[in-house]
């Protein structure tokens, strides 16, 4: 049979019942909630796509996998397993397993931050590392550590009227102009960011992380890969880029990172956990910042055979690796958020261009009168979930946040808003049910209040600022 369409490539065994609710009762609960969606109840949210981080099905062999774990606090077999999992996937051979991403950037961070000063006898002040684009908690740990991060994306990468086939990339030239301006030896580390969760979980070509990696080495700047959603990268590289289409993703994934020396990974993303992450070392050439990092994860993760996992949370995550990198899976997982975005263009809904992981829904084109003061991403996420019970995620002015200098609103390049489809979790019935619902939503739209706030934290304000409409 010749079908275009791919029906899930899964059967569902275990089910986790949803209540379904009433307008008016959604209606209090946001009130109830600050008009903060964040702040919500998860037993009031009906569909719930706030993030794929953690939040998707695992398989039937990383469940069994967790029966395997052997606890021991120091050389525990599964820290084995999980290691020679690494190094047969991707090539590195020194592998820390840390309880998420985060929990790896707190270690490899201060280590290349401190090696940069130690070896070139710099003053943190005048660093800067770069990034296609740096994850906000990337961004976060450099910044603590008193370091400046600097972002290169492509000019066009956060323009929804145009596609390209890897939006995700870096602007070489922007790279090697910011090097030269900051000055080679001021530059403690380079993050390839794939994909590229801020630019819409968009994807990097091997072609251009090639071209960072080397240019980074003519400098002898490390380069550290983000990795979250290497298989979704993987794919898009195999659909798109010239000389791969014969691939298959474990081959394009060994090649994509020859052109790192270190990378990190949360685990919950295309690694299918519910928790983890690792931290990976291609070979010994940074040593002593492998053992520096070794040193941080006793104190901040827990001893370095389990960072934070329990035995048998390692055993999961080395079959979720794998089990992540299934084409079919892959295949349907990406045509999730395709066939999401092209029912919500058709309805008139501007989106950012189908990536990895989400739907990114341009709601400055949306709702045209809400300025972006008053945050027409996050007014059309409260009105989303009033109207249907979905919860996403504003990616915009209020994300963003103020100038800490000048306490004013930074200026924003777009006001999107996120629908993350966590993984095997929700059906095609699901999508079709997101898009009825932005069809009422886009009728009311002329109707739909901005808001103000009635509490800004001033720090990471989204997660518990309260507001209310701006009438
Ligand atoms: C999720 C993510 C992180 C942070 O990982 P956590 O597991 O949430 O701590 C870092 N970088 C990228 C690209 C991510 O997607």
């Amino acid at each position: 049979m010749d079908s275009h369409y791919l029906p899930e490539p899964y059967r569902i065994r275990v089910i986790e019942p949803v209540q379904r609710t009433t307008e008016r009762e959604r209606e209090q609960a946001l009130m109830k909630a600050g008009y903060n969606p964040f702040l919500l109840e998860s037993d009031d949210v009906f569909i719930d796509l706030l993030t794929d981080s953690g939040t998707g099905a695992v398989t039937q062999a990383m469940q069994s996998a967790m029966l395997r774990g052997d606890e021991s606090y120091s050389g525990s077999r599964s820290y084995r397993t999980l290691s020679q999992a690494v190094k047969n996937i991707f090539g590195y051979n020194f592998t820390i397993p840390t309880h998420q991403g985060r929990g790896a950037e707190q270690l490899y961070v201060p280590a290349l931050i401190n090696k940069c000063e130690r070896d070139k006898g710099l003053e943190r002040n005048k660093m800067a590392a770069f990034s296609n684009y740096f994850f906000d908690t990337t961004q976060g740990h450099t910044q603590h550590n008193n370091c400046r991060v600097i972002n290169v994306p492509l000019p066009e990468a956060f323009n929804t009227k145009i596609k390209a086939d890897f939006k995700g990339n870096f602007d070489l030239k922007a790279l090697a102009a910011g090097i030269e301006e900051v000055g080679a030896k001021n530059v403690p580390y380079i993050v390839s960011t794939i994909t590229c969760n801020s630019a819409g979980g968009q994807p990097v070509s091997i072609g251009n992380l090639k071209a960072v990696y080397e240019l980074a080495k003519s400098y002898d700047i490390p380069v550290v890969m983000d990795c979250a959603r290497f298989a979704e990268n993987a794919y898009f590289i195999k659909q798109r880029e010239v000389g791969y289409s014969e691939w298959s993703i474990q081959e394009i994934t060994r090649e994509v990172f020859k052109y790192a020396d270190i990378f990190a990974m949360s685990a919950k993303k295309d690694a299918m956990v519910p928790i983890g992450g690792l931290l990976a070392f291609k070979d010994d050439s940074f040593l002593d910042v492998q053992l520096e990092c070794k040193t941080l994860c006793v104190l901040l993760e827990g001893f370095p055979t389990y960072g934070g996992l329990e035995g048998g949370a390692m055993e999961r995550l080395a079959v979720g690796l794998y089990d992540g990198m299934e084409e079919d899976w892959l295949a349907s997982r990406l045509q999730q958020v395709e066939y999401l975005v092209n029912g919500l263009e058709a309805l008139g809904v501007r989106c950012q261009q189908a990536g990895g992981h989400a739907a990114f829904v341009d709601a400055g084109a949306l709702l045209p009168n809400i300025l972006p003061e008053q945050f027409p991403g996050h007014a059309l996420s409260c009105e989303l979930y009033k109207v249907a019970g979905i919860r996403g995620a504003e990616i915009g002015s209020l994300l963003l946040g103020c100038d800490p200098e000048t306490g004013k609103q930074l200026p924003c390049p777009a006001e999107l808003f996120r629908l993350a489809i966590p993984r095997a979790t929700y059906t095609q019935a699901h999508l079709d049910y997101i898009i009825a619902a932005f069809k009422e939503v886009k009728k009311r739209a002329s109707s739909i209040a901005g808001l103000k706030f009635t509490y800004e934290p001033k720090v990471l304000r989204h997660f518990n600022a309260t507001f209310e409409p701006a009438l």
